[in-house]
């Protein structure tokens, strides 16, 4: 038998399609309840967009490790044959809800793993390096790639202002600009923590770690030309392969390696190995293999699984710690806030969010939204006398530790030989990228260009890629006045 529709509270009610009205031509009754109730939940169907990553997918999946890396953790997760239930957002960056999957920006790959010392959150990206180093910029970076107060536009004019301003984003922007700026799915593309972890073994030596998520599919990427045609055809392009490759049982895989550096080692190295807009040379650090992470399960209900999924770099397990890198610091007091105030104090126990395979016996209880209790017979203080719980450091992640000089200041970051803004994004483009790669560079950045930046901002760009590299600044400089020349005309400043 059909089931009765019934309202919030499960009783029935009279109808799916008639208000309750005075007469046919009379006005609506106020208490009509189940239409009040029905228009009232409908406006609040939406929680507040991320204002970051707000456009995404994801999946549900588990990581089987492979290889014996007991020696640098003993995060219980990567024990060698350990298999863990894990969770995944894609996410481009700048768009809003809605906005194509296939506009140019890094992708976020954030990964929890739900672990038996509680979930461990990996919020990374598709690219091993970030625009900044200081989460004192993060809110102005972000502003300047969105959307200009007045028109409400994105501009141009803006990205590269700051992008030029801040010459450290040289790194980052590089790769944007290359074909791994807009991958041809989730599936063909790597991930990355992209800041340095801590590790630490059972006999409580630390290891620095970078991790590394390549695709067993293989990286793809789309040509802008694809991209833009895309983004007017399916906005959700991403989305609807990552959904139906899952659905057709094609389960995405990764393969997940880390790069181990010895504590000792990183006064000496040639980069700062804490400086998020750089990367460890595979060849001095090669990567080790550690297991298999694999999409298998796709969201029951992309709400709930998805739009209400929280990921936080605060979370870690006993085996992990951070890092001196100021990106992680910040991001490790940002994500749990911005869930507080996007789905509330509680979010911890919605089904994505909750622990699985953990007991939780944390002292917070109340709040708004809160639908489990403590045990009446447990004291909600602490210490108490009456068997509640006790906090035991020897079972608790200390996230991690390290040597440094105490004295307060507001500084950047030890420089180390090789560490300028530039060198790394030039290593890419003459010794990572080939001819074809370079000329497809070049003509994105053109593009990019082209699509409104004005001056004064117009010659600290051609600046920029010269200290890049000296041919492309020249190339790219050629293809934007040659563009200028056929017309095309930056549009006036608009606030
Ligand atoms: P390697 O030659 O050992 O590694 C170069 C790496 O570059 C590749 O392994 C690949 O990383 C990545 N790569 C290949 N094609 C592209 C592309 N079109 N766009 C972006 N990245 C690409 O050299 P190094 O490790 O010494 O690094 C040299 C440069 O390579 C760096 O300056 C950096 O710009 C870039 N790079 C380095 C990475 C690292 O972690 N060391 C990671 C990614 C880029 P992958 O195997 O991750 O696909």
């Amino acid at each position: 038998m059909t089931k009765p529709t019934t309202t919030n509270s499960g009783t029935p009610v009279q109808s799916d399609d008639e208000s309750l009205t005075a007469g046919t031509q009379g006005p609506i009754l106020l208490h009509d309840h189940y239409l009040i109730e029905k228009l009232a939940q409908f406006n609040r169907e939406r929680v507040p967009e991320r204002i970051v990553h707000a456009k995404g997918a994801g999946a549900y999946g588990e990581l089987v490790v492979t290889n014996d890396v007991s020696r640098y953790t003993k995060a219980k997760l990567f024990q060698p044959g350990a298999r863990t239930e894990s969770l995944v957002r894609f996410s481009t960056v700048a768009g809003e809800q809605g906005s194509p999957d296939t506009w140019r920006d890094p992708r976020g790959f954030a990964v929890k793993f739900y672990t038996e010392d509680g979930n461990y959150d990996l919020v990374g990206n598709n690219t091993p390096v970030f625009f900044i180093k200081d989460p004192i910029k993060f809110p102005d970076f972000i502003r300047s790639q969105k959307r200009l107060p007045g028109s409400g536009l994105r501009d141009h004019t803006m990205q590269w202002d700051f992008w030029t301003l801040r010459p450290e984003t040289a790194h980052q922007v590089t790769w944007l600009m290359g074909d791994r700026g807009v991958p041809k799915t989730y599936r063909h593309m790597n991930g990355y923590g992209s800041h340095t972890y801590q590790w630490i073994n059972a006999a409580g030596e630390r290891f620095w770690v970078k991790y590394h998520f390549k695709t067993d599919q293989g990286i793809d990427y789309l040509t802008q030309a694809d991209a833009d045609r895309i983004a007017g055809e399916d906005a959700d392009y991403h989305r609807k392969d990552l959904w139906e490759s899952i659905e057709r049982g094609e389960f995405p895989s990764w393969t997940v390696h880390v790069q181990v550096m010895p504590v000792a080692e990183a006064d000496g190295y040639r980069f700062n190995p804490f400086d998020l807009t750089k990367v460890w040379s595979h060849k001095d650090y090669p990567l080790i293999e550690v297991g298999k992470w694999t999409l298998n399960r796709n969201p029951g209900n992309y709400f709930v699984d998805i739009e209400q999924a929280a990921f936080e770099p605060s979370s870690v397990v006993p085996g992990i710690g951070f890092s001196p890198d100021k990106m992680l610091l910040g991001r490790v007091f940002a994500y749990a806030d911005a869930h507080r105030y996007r789905i509330g104090a509680n979010y911890a126990q919605l089904p994505p969010n909750r622990a699985k395979a953990a007991e939780v016996n944390s002292y917070s209880k109340e709040g708004a939204m809160r639908y489990d209790y403590n045990d009446a017979n447990v004291p909600v203080y602490a210490p108490n006398s009456f068997g509640g719980p006790h906090a035991d450091p020897d079972r608790a992640p200390d996230g991690g530790s390290w040597d440094f000089d105490p004295t307060i200041v507001r500084a950047g970051y030890i420089q180390h030989p090789e560490d300028g803004d530039f060198t790394q994004a030039g290593t890419l483009v003459r010794e990572v990228l080939d001819d074809d790669q370079r000329d497809r560079l070049v003509n994105n950045i053109v593009g990019h260009v082209l699509g409104g930046v004005r001056e004064p901002v117009l010659t600290r760009v051609f600046e920029y890629w010269s200290k890049v590299d000296s041919d492309l600044g020249k190339r790219v400089e050629e293809g934007v006045r040659a563009g200028l020349d056929d017309g095309a005309t930056p549009p006036p400043a608009q606030g």
